[in-house]
């Protein structure tokens, strides 16, 4: 029988991810909350209750037709949107929420729209990083900082046959010292800053600290410990997909040109 099965699986497709048909919109998923041009018409009266509900304050109605939302502390619960209950903010389902630069993930709308910014140019330690990863990809080691393990979940789920983070040439180690980069997930509590600091620490450059979940990028739910130094990759979601992580580590290494503000542009251009 298991014969037959393994002859079966070698005609069946490969269920692989195919990182060309990737999408950053996945219609099931909820991801962000995205103004509608319902809000245009004019009919929000600033009544401020999706302020109210969001639990990591992280939409800020600024008058009738201009809504902020930062995406990096954006737990991405659909709250707002039930909240509010007029159309005036959808779920998208765009899901690729990062980018080197943690401003970038800020977005002030006007009537449902914004003007993407250009992101800023790498630093020098990420064009080192770049350089030395791009073709090999790169070791890291994980530290749950203080989160609840969900990230941990999808980082082990990256590594299936689905996702296969190591097709990318992305491992974990178990040592910092054999490590080219720090994820680490959750706020970075009290007792976690110093674990945190001693793995980034002793780690031979080039080398790269990445923030994986909202936790991580702004704190989410808690308040933001303090980081070895500013992150070089910010990946929001809470908790983010492995597919999502994998094109963040793949985004920062140059295999894969993004940009978190023209993707949404371009995402809300097509829902017009
Ligand atoms: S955290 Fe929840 S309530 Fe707040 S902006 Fe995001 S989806 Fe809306
Ligand atoms: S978007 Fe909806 S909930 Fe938020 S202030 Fe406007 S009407 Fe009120």
């Amino acid at each position: 029988m298991r014969s037959l099965l393994e002859i079966k699986n070698i005609f069946s497709p490969s269920q692989i991810i195919d990182w060309k048909k990737a999408s950053p919109v996945h219609p099931k998923n909820r991801g962000i909350p995205v103004p509608t041009l319902k809000i245009k018409e004019g009919g929000c009266n600033e009544c401020k209750v999706c302020e109210t509900e969001c639990p990591t304050h992280s939409v800020k109605i600024l008058s009738n037709d201009s809504i902020r939302f930062d995406y990096g502390a954006c737990l991405q619960c659909g709250s707002c949107v039930t909240a509010c209950g007029k159309d005036y903010i959808k779920n998208s389902g765009f899901l690729y929420v990062f980018s080197k630069d943690r401003d970038s993930l800020r977005i002030t709308y006007t009537n449902g729209e914004f003007t993407p910014e250009p992101e800023p140019a790498d630093t020098a330690e990420v064009a080192a990083f770049r350089k030395l990863t791009r073709t090999n990809g790169f070791l890291y080691r994980e530290v749950a900082a203080a989160g609840n393990n969900s990230v941990e979940c999808e980082l082990n789920a990256s590594f299936n046959s689905v996702f296969d983070s190591e097709r990318e040439g992305v491992r974990i180690v178990a040592s910092p010292k054999h490590a080219d980069a720090v994820v680490f997930s959750g706020p970075v509590s009290k007792g976690m800053e110093g674990p945190l600091s001693d793995a980034w620490e002793v780690m031979a450059g080039p080398k790269a600290l990445i923030a994986c979940g909202t936790e991580a990028v702004s704190g989410g739910l808690y308040p933001k410990g303090k980081r070895p130094k500013e992150p070089d990759l910010f990946i929001g979601g809470d908790p983010p997909r492995p597919d999502v992580v994998l094109q963040a580590f793949r985004y920062l290494m140059g295999r894969f040109s993004f940009s978190f503000q023209e993707a949404l542009h371009k995402y809300m251009q097509s829902e017009k």
